[in-house]
């Protein structure tokens, strides 16, 4: 046995191998050793004591389930080996295979996934930086993606937003920050050293067959390209674990340059749109307050509407119209909410049915949401949203509802093995065979009246067993009353077995007729099971028209309970209007009141918004606030806000906080450096670009110059709207300097010696001296207060030169792209001299000379 179990170990060895024996599943060597602990379960061994002692463990068979969920969620890999004959009939060894391969990427059993969350296999192919690709792979939905990337950035953002669950590639091709997030984020990984699966020759082939296509090229793919051979080696993984060709899946989207509102995984998480940035978890996430959707499907949906949202003004419009309908019919809401409540997730059930696991309990499922589909699409008939009697007009599949309806019986057990499954008048031979197998029943209770009363013996039962059958059993008391034709099988201590030819010859019709009844509701489920995996495209599209309408209700809920407004959506580019915004997580969350703000972006006079106010003021949050809103919009929900007027952007940009990336190897500054280098390479005048704080994370007279010289920028190229926080007051002379930029502030008012933050945003620029205010309120010593006044006043005093112009802004204006390059690949020594010589040692206060010192000191160091 042993010796079988290594022989298929070695074809599975980065599985952890389930050997069935009898009533459990039993795990060897080093698997027991790892598994045990996972599972809590004893370690034991077998041939204790003997030279070939080998560890061992086993959980039983009913409860597989449970087990593979814990290994699964570990991120192993599980081989689970099956015994492919009775035991009871098998001439020595018991014939096992391995019946399939249980993996964290491709997982399909709804009981192993979040209903909620999409579960990707990811396979990555990197021939050179210029030439990448990557295919992601939901199994259980059917969703497949194809990326193109050139260089590791985008790899990283398409991996960063898709999380996926396990990764297949050859890591040692992979540059080290991709291969370095993949070996931190993803515990299951799969080599993919040689060409088996994506083989250029084949590769093209693969997927072709697999979308049932001649070729790829109608998808825009080239036969070799690394997203074709990354395709081939997901679809061959999965098939071979799965045993299954994936019949289900017949499309991929190929991810090109999106119409789509691009958002890089850095903005989802400062935005905090799917995770809060405390804990990680759902709370308090936008995502927690908009997912209001009542099935799984709608779940998955709305996180993916939240991920891309759209970019075309009327297909947003679109969208906000079906949501408008939903909020203001209440009680057609709460109809189509009720009956989406029992939909379950269709999505995930056709491909259990594909992969031919679908048990009688999960038809049953799929079946009663098929039934609450004309109930749900009769709703939207006729309505005045052209979304939703679009969605009305998908195929409801009644003749499939019809066959599950007719074929099962309404609670089906969770096994197929069970019998019970088909209903009464569906088969004239089942209902013969179960009739004949009941009648057997009762004609046993008869025998057993009829023997009591021949032998006296009123404690006589009929009994059954596997290895016996069934069997009459007289206690020892009663034995002398037993009858010459009992014939003796069995002596226990307190009682006697015992069979008679008539028991048998009723045992041998009673097997019988329940055997063929067992046989025939297999087959009759089977043939079910057949009938859902034919229609498993039509269930997609099902599916989707109803998780898109989940989603659009649960917008118009969040709409209705929380008070948002259908915003006003226009062309790329135009303004950005909103009156009386609030952040959607903040006012759910917070105890105060949340104080609504204003917002006004433009092309033309206010394209720039120097945001300036003491700390805790509220900026972050107003940020934070705008950008959601636009987010919101675009994905098609209604705002949080008096009024929105929304131009569609492509995409939104945020540099916020100093977030550490410092398990990446990267220092905080370095990070800041080039999210905000993507942001000035990528920015568009659609865009929506966020910073806060940059800058920073340097020195003062380092941050100051970069953020000055990134508003210029900004303002100059690509001319982004652009909400720019920061402490450094100096930045607000910009407002002076350029047309586009203008200053607001969080006013603030001081009441008998307390500050009280206003959280409302004004024109503006902050109280220079606040800091120094609040530094007094904190009990700082007054001659230290003082002492900090007289030097402020002294900076200040600095701040304009003999024209009477900010002294940061020397220069004029933004330099060209040459001399921009040249200050920052000058040697050190000269940037000194250029300081040395510009410096004005009258007008220098002691402080500010020794900052100076310092500061051209460590330009000198660096
Ligand atoms: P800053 O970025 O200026 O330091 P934050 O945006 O972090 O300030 O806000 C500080 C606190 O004020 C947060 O706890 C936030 O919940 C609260 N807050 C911010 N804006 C508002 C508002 N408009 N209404 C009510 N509370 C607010």
């Amino acid at each position: 046995m042993l010796r079988h179990y290594l022989e298929v170990k070695a074809e599975h060895p980065d599985a952890v191998l389930l050997y069935r024996m009898g009533d459990f599943y039993e795990m060897f060597f080093e698997d027991a050793v790892a598994a045990a602990p996972i599972l809590e379960v004893t370690l034991t061994a077998r041939n204790k004591g003997s030279e070939n002692e080998a560890p061992m463990c086993g959980v039983p068979h009913h409860a597989l389930g449970a087990y593979l969920a814990k290994l699964v969620r570990a991120g192993l890999k599980v081989a689970i080996c099956d015994q492919m004959e009775d035991p009871a009939e098998a001439k020595g060894l018991v014939r096992r295979e391995v019946t399939r391969v249980v993996t964290p990427g491709t997982l399909s059993d709804p009981s192993l996934l979040s209903g909620k969350e999409d579960n990707y296999l990811a396979a990555l192919v990197w021939d050179a930086d210029d030439a990448a690709g990557g295919a992601f792979l939901d199994v259980s939905t059917g969703s497949f993606l194809l990326r193109r990337w050139s260089g590791a950035e985008e790899a990283l953002e398409d991996l960063k937003l898709l999380r996926p669950r396990e990764v297949l590639a050859d890591l040692e091709t992979l540059p080290a920050n991709v291969r370095g997030w993949v070996e931190s984020e993803v515990v299951c990984r799969t080599a993919l050293a040689d060409d088996r699966w994506t083989d250029p020759r084949r590769s093209a082939r693969v997927l072709a067959d697999q979308l049932r296509a001649a070729t790829v090229k109608g998808w825009d793919l080239e036969p070799k390209e690394p997203a074709v051979r990354a395709a081939a080696a997901a679809l061959g993984y999965a098939r071979e674990t799965q045993q299954s060709d994936l019949s289900h899946l017949r499309d991929v989207q190929v991810g090109r340059a999106t119409d789509d509102l691009a958002l890089d995984a850095t903005t989802l998480g400062n935005l905090e749109v799917f995770r809060n940035a405390r804990d990680g978890g759902r709370r308090g996430s936008l995502l927690g307050v908009l997912d209001l959707t009542c099935s799984p499907p709608g779940g998955r949906m709305v996180a993916r509407w939240l991920r891309r949202p759209l970019r075309d003004p009327e297909a947003v419009d679109e969208r906000l119209g079906a949501v408008e309908r939903l909020l203001g019919d209440e009680p057609r809401r709460e109809r189509l909410r009720d009956e989406l409540r029992s939909l379950g997730d269709p999505e995930r059930l056709r491909t259990r049915a594909v992969l031919g696991s679908l048990t009688p309990r999960e038809a049953a499922a799929l079946r009663d949401g098929l039934r609450t589909v004309p109930r749900v699409l009769a709703e939207l008939e006729g309505s005045p949203s052209g979304l939703l009697r679009r969605l009305a007009e998908v195929d409801p599949l009644a003749a499939l509802c019809g066959e599950l309806e007719r074929v099962l019986v309404e609670s089906p057990p969770a096994s197929s093995k069970d019998g019970g499954i088909v209903r009464e008048g569906v088969s004239g031979e089942l209902d013969e065979a179960r009739s004949l197998a009941r009648d057997g029943k009762r004609h046993i209770l008869a025998l057993e009246a009829r023997e009591r009363e021949a032998t006296g013996i009123g404690s006589l039962k009929v009994r059954f067993n596997k290895v016996f059958g069934y069997y009459l059993e007289v206690t020892k008391a009663n034995l002398e009353s037993v009858p010459e034709r009992y014939v003796r099988k069995q002596t226990l201590v307190n009682a006697e077995r015992f069979i008679t030819p008539e028991l048998k010859e009723l045992e041998e019709r009673i097997l019988g007729a329940e055997e063929r009844q067992g046989a025939l509701e297999a087959e009759l489920f089977g043939a079910l099971v057949a009938c859902v995996a034919a229609e498993s495209e039509g269930l997609g599209h099902l599916t989707e028209a109803l998780a898109t309408l989940d989603v659009l209700a649960a917008f118009a809920e969040a709409a209705a309970r929380f008070g948002y407004v259908r915003p006003e959506v226009g062309a790329a580019g135009g303004p950005l209007t909103i009156e009386e915004g609030r952040h959607p997580v903040v006012e759910r969350l917070g105890g105060d009141a949340f104080v609504p703000n204003d917002v006004e972006l433009d092309g033309d006079s206010a394209q720039i918004v120097i945001l300036t106010g003491p700390n805790m003021g509220g900026k972050s949050t107003y940020l934070r606030q705008v950008a959601l809103i636009v987010l919101m919009a675009q994905a098609g929900s209604f705002v949080p806000a008096r009024s929105a007027r929304v131009g569609v952007c492509d995409r939104i940009f945020t540099r916020v906080g100093a977030s550490d990336d410092l398990s990446r190897g990267e220092s905080t500054f370095m990070v800041e450096m080039i999210e905000t280098a993507r942001i000035l390479h990528q920015a568009t005048a659609e865009s929506l670009v966020v910073l806060d704080e940059v800058g920073r994370g340097t020195a003062t007279f380092d941050g100051l110059s970069l953020a000055w010289a990134i508003v210029e920028r900004l303002h100059e190229v690509g001319r982004p709207k652009t909400l720019f926080a920061t402490h450094y007051h100096e930045l607000t002379e910009l407002a002076a300097l350029l047309p586009r930029v203008v200053n607001r502030t969080l006013a603030v008012k001081e009441w008998e010696d307390q500050i009280v933050f206003l959280r409302r945003v004004v024109p503006g620029s902050a109280d220079k001296s606040y800091g120094v205010h609040v530094a007094r309120l904190a009990g700082i010593p007054r001659p230290v207060v003082e002492r900090a006044q007289e030097i402020l006043a002294n900076l200040e005093s600095q701040e304009y030169d003999l024209h009477g112009k900010p002294r940061l802004a020397r220069g004029g204006g933004p330099a060209s792209e040459e001399q921009d390059q040249l200050r920052l690949f000058a040697p050190p020594e000269d940037v000194v001299a250029s300081i040395l010589r510009e410096v004005d040692l009258d007008r220098l206060s002691p402080l500010a000379a020794l900052n100076l010192l310092q500061s051209l000191k460590s330009r000198l160091k660096d």
